[in-house]
């Protein structure tokens, strides 16, 4: 059995939240630069290079990529080898999210009670999504979500009947029904399969795939690229001024579903689609 502190991973999560705020992941950076380099008309290319010396400009300064630095969303896989000391796994998250939003001068954007909504003023709790595996490993990934993005996220229970000509028509309406809200060009995360809950978190998981890494099963890494061009050719494009780019990748999930269903969950993330993992 191997150990591991509950601070070591309270230390982990803080330099992860700082590290995903400021820093993009290189792939996407480098999408970005791509899709700014494509845009043919003077407006869409211009705020194409707003977003790029925005990025810049972030790194440069050690500042969040974007002002809303979103709900700390944290996955980790846990070797069933590892035995954790020092405190209880969600008390060393949310200790984590703390330190990282505070000594980072993170905007803390997460309200105690959705209704009577007075802000936690740390950022905590995170949303906290844990997994078994073997081995003796623990790694850990923060997504930090701006509700943006989030906000414009639709669940579909279509019938099996829909099949894949459905999945891509609730893929079209959940991007048509953004529109300019979720800061194009976006991340389209997918998730298929699974039930209610269970597609959304694929769709979320999606969203941590590396956007130059397709799907491993050629039928699916298929259907991501004409979801991408079908998406795109909706010409919501940057910031939702018309042009190539509305979305910078559409990344898939799929889990076993029930005989009698097909879900299907569209998690939207827009151009600052953060993620920044360790391994202990
Ligand atoms: S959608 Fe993304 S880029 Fe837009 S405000 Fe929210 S976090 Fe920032």
């Amino acid at each position: 059995m191997r150990e591991i502190t509950a601070g070591q991973i309270t230390q982990a999560v803080a330099r992860l939240c700082v590290q995903a705020n400021r820093t993009l992941p290189e792939d996407l950076c480098t999408r970005i630069r791509a899709a700014a380099a494509a845009e043919r008309d003077e407006l869409p290319r211009a705020v194409m290079g707003d977003l790029c010396e925005n990025i810049d400009a972030a790194a440069a300064e050690q500042l969040p990529v974007c002002q809303d630095t979103g709900m700390a969303v944290v996955f980790i896989r846990l070797g069933q080898q590892v035995r954790i000391t020092g405190g209880l796994l969600r008390q060393a998250v949310d200790a984590g999210v703390a330190q990282g939003y505070t000594e980072g001068l993170l905007r803390k954007s997460v309200v105690a009670d959705p209704l009577r909504r007075t802000n936690t003023g740390d950022n905590t709790p995170a949303v906290l999504h844990l997994e078994l595996v073997e081995g003796d490993g623990c790694e850990i990934t923060v997504a930090p979500k701006g509700f943006g993005s989030e906000n414009m996220s639709r669940i579909y229970m279509l019938t099996p009947a829909q099949g894949r000509p459905g999945v891509i028509d609730a893929v079209l309406d959940a991007v048509r029904r953004a529109g300019s809200n979720p800061c194009p060009p976006m991340v389209v995360g997918v998730g298929i399969g699974s039930d209610f809950e269970g597609c959304a978190l694929l769709a979320k998981k999606a969203l941590c795939r590396p956007v130059s890494q397709p799907h491993p099963d050629a039928y699916y890494a298929q259907l991501e690229a004409e979801l991408l061009q079908k998406v795109n050719a909706l010409g919501i494009g940057p910031q939702g001024f018309g042009g190539a780019a509305t979305a910078l990748a559409v990344a898939v999930e799929y889990a076993p579903t029930h005989i009698a269903g097909l879900p299907v969950a569209v998690n939207v993330g827009c151009h600052v689609t953060r993620h920044a993992s360790e391994r202990l």
